[in-house]
């Protein structure tokens, strides 16, 4: 939006002036027209409705009311001193009252005359009265002016003390759609507004700040939202192609031999309709000449590593290397045996490269990746060392993807020739869709979004810490059965200290519960030695031990078939996606796995929705939603520092439909019109434009 009269300054605008003018430039960065139409209501209420007296009852929440005022009285002193005014229409009679600023109302307010109340009645000694109402003038009032609705807007006190709360922000914000007739420049193309039916940009700027009726109101936002959205994802689909064109990628032409032995004779089950699905995507991809760059998202437990395997067999086949990164040396060394078992009678080279490797055996690594002889390698970090070098990689995949930053990513891009490697990275943090679209929105994204056949689910329950016997006779029982158990405790830095002595607590009581001979117990925590931790570990993946008693460290990836049950303690100080991780962690073998959430009796109302979610679903991503919805998309993992975040007016908690439209749209666009060179989509140039340059200008504010 850039035009002379959107530009003039906001002193110049009726009812600021040059002091309410500076305010709003140190307040809110407002030094424009425009700025100040970009400074959008956060809520609306609805002031179409009159209520008579006789219709309050006790679930009223804020209400209007129109009558007279018959009778003023002052009563009580100091701290009880109050005014109290009979108020009242043709079906009855109630109390205002005020605590504060008699003095002025009580010179003030008009007997006789009509006016609006606006405010929450409440019951006080059998009669309803209202504190602190909001009192118009009939003929003042908005009803008078044919208003509705009212915006409210966010403010500051030092706005407030001059005049401009809520109200009156509404009240200028009011003077100046008044003018704006004739003086908006259209955002969008012509087309698009047809096709969906959209407003004006004039119509929906001026409805959103003073909107006529509900129905244009919900037209205006819907426009503003949508255009928001749809110009963010144009942009990262626009470099997305950029990028396409300027990055070639390795060609996959063929499925050969490895692929096909491997499917036809190592494949112990059927794949699930949704990794056939994925497998296709990633073949499109790797097949085109494109480099590929995919994020792979499904729970724990739907089946990704095999299409890793699968698709790292392609790879071999057109005679590349691969290799699959983990976050953990524990799970790269799953993988490492998983992959080993899996590719048996195979004629596939695969090592396994972590920090603890030995010397003489990593020499032997480094040589047979450098020769090409080595095709498959497993690992951690270690991979990213100068010295890993390979022949000719040409595809990678990243398990946990969020443990590794994008740098750790292009780190082994380069350890690709002249053409990057392909990249998978594999996640079993489901992220929002919204979120997924919008932060990694360069990325290409396939789900699986299917457990393979035959899980149960896992039984889900809270418990209080009142119900620990019973939970302990529980426990007692699964042992009998054979099953084992993960007991997990919080491990938050701020209260270590506490946090340990938490977690040794539970460890004697529940070695008091479950004594040796009978019973072992293993323990793991952050401050024991790797080594130590790796032994205590392994005993309980050998099943040498029933229970063990951890902080979160085995939140990552393990995987014990034989445990099923996971009890969480202090289960509400997790957040839910930790709490759906921890869970994931059982449900692995053919056993019916539980999962007990323990927490103290007192929770607070989002605590309680967290446990009553997880008690509900097994679906990662209904949980992420929720999640999204409890914390806001700033909180979600890995998007804290992001600028995508400051949007205007749309919501990624909220909006996700109109997200979705606006993506399907921008793609729509950029399909027809890669460049957006035609005349049509002239308008989408100069609104790319004009948002960089405001994105940028934010940043240099916040
Ligand atoms: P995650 O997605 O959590 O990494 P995994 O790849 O470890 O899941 O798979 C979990 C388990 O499910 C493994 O034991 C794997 O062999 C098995 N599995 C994977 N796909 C299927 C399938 N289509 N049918 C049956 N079992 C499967
Ligand atoms: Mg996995």
């Amino acid at each position: 939006m850039s035009n002379q009269f959107l530009d003039t300054s906001i002193e110049y605008l009726k009812g600021v002036g040059p002091a309410k003018a500076e305010l709003l430039k140190k307040e809110l960065g407002i030094f424009t027209f425009a700025q100040l139409l970009d400074y959008y209501p956060f809520r609306y209420i609805d002031k179409s409705k009159i209520y008579k007296i006789s219709e309050i009852n006790s679930d009223a929440a804020f209400i209007q009311l129109k009558g007279k005022i018959t009778q003023i009285q002052t009563i009580g002193d100091k701290r009880a001193k109050r005014m109290v005014a009979k108020f009242h229409d043709e079906t009855g009679e109630i109390d205002l009252v005020w605590f504060k600023g008699i003095k002025w109302l009580s010179s003030s307010i008009k007997p006789n005359v009509e006016y609006i109340v606006y405010g929450k009645p409440t019951l006080f000694k059998n009669t309803y009265n209202i504190t602190h109402p909001e009192l118009d003038l009939v003929s003042d009032s908005l009803l008078a002016n044919k208003i509705t609705l009212e915006s409210v807007y966010h403010t500051t006190e030092k706005l407030s003390a001059k005049g401009l709360n809520a109200k009156g922000i509404f009240k200028i914000q009011k003077n100046l759609t008044s003018q704006l007739r004739g003086k908006i420049i259209e955002t969008l193309p012509f087309e698009l507004i047809e096709k969906l039916n959209l407003i004006s940009k004039e119509a929906a700027i001026i409805n959103a700040h003073t909107p006529e009726n509900e129905v244009l109101l919900q037209k205006a936002l819907f426009r503003l939202k949508f255009e928001e959205l749809f110009y963010l994802q144009l942009n990262l689909l626009q470099q997305k192609v950029i990028k396409a064109e300027k990055i070639k990628g390795h060609v996959f032409g063929n499925v050969g031999d490895n692929f096909n032995t491997f499917y036809k004779n190592n494949l112990a089950f059927e794949l699930t309709d949704a990794q056939k699905r994925v497998i296709k995507e990633i073949r499109r991809d790797v097949g085109a000449g494109e480099h590929m760059n995919r994020l792979l998202q499904g729970d724990v437990g739907s089946g990704k590593t095999v299409v890793a395997l699968l698709t790292m067999l392609i790879a071999i086949d057109n005679g590349f290397q691969t290799c699959l990164m983990a976050p953990t040396e524990i799970l790269a060394s799953q993988h490492y045996e998983g992959l080993m078992e899996m590719l048996e009678g195979m004629n596939v080279t695969i090592e396994l490269l972590t920090g603890s490797v030995k010397t003489a055996k990593r020499r032997q690594i480094h040589e047979d990746l450098e020769n090409g002889t080595l095709k498959i390698l497993v690992g951690t970090h270690a991979l990213l060392e100068d010295k890993v070098k390979f022949d000719n990689l040409g595809y990678v995949v990243i398990d946990e993807q969020h443990r590794f930053g994008v740098q750790q990513r292009s780190k082994l891009w380069r350890k690709g020739r002249a053409i990057p490697p392909h990249v998978l990275v594999m996640t079993a943090t489901p992220i929002p869709r919204t979120l997924a679209m919008t932060f990694y929105g360069d990325l290409d994204i396939s789900v699986i979004d299917e457990l393979p056949p035959g899980r149960k689910p896992i039984t889900t329950t809270h418990r209080f810490d009142s119900a620990r016997m019973r939970v302990f006779g529980f426990m007692e029982e699964e042992i009998k059965k054979g099953r084992q158990i993960y007991v997990v405790y919080p491990l938050i830095n701020e209260s270590e200290k506490m946090d340990y002595k938490d977690l040794m607590d539970g460890f004697e009581s529940i070695s008091r519960r479950f004594p040796s001979p009978n019973y072992n117990i293993s323990i793991v925590h952050g401050k024991m030695k790797p080594a130590d931790k790796e032994y205590e570990m392994q005993r309980f993946v050998k099943g040498e031990t029933q229970i063990m008693v951890a902080t979160t460290v085995i939140e990552v990836g393990v995987n014990v078939p034989n445990a099923s049950v996971m009890i969480i303690e202090s289960a509400e100080r997790f957040g839910l996606s930790q709490l759906h991780q921890l869970r994931g962690r059982v449900g692995r073998g053919a056993e019916q796995s539980y999962c007990i959430l323990m927490t103290g009796n007192k929770l607070s109302s989002d605590s309680k929705l967290r446990m009553e979610t997880m008690v509900r679903t097994n679906d990662g991503f209904e949980i992420a939603e929720v999640d999204l919805k409890l914390r806001g998309p700033g909180d979600i993992q890995g998007t804290q520092q992001s600028g995508l975040l400051n949007l205007n007016i749309a919501d990624l908690a909220k909006d996700g439909q109109v997200l979705q439209m606006a993506r399907n749209e921008a793609i729509e666009v950029l399909k027809k019109d890669p460049k957006l060179q035609s005349e049509n989509n002239h308008r989408l140039v100069t609104g790319l434009d004009n948002m960089k340059r405001n994105k940028v200008n934010w940043s240099r504010i916040s």
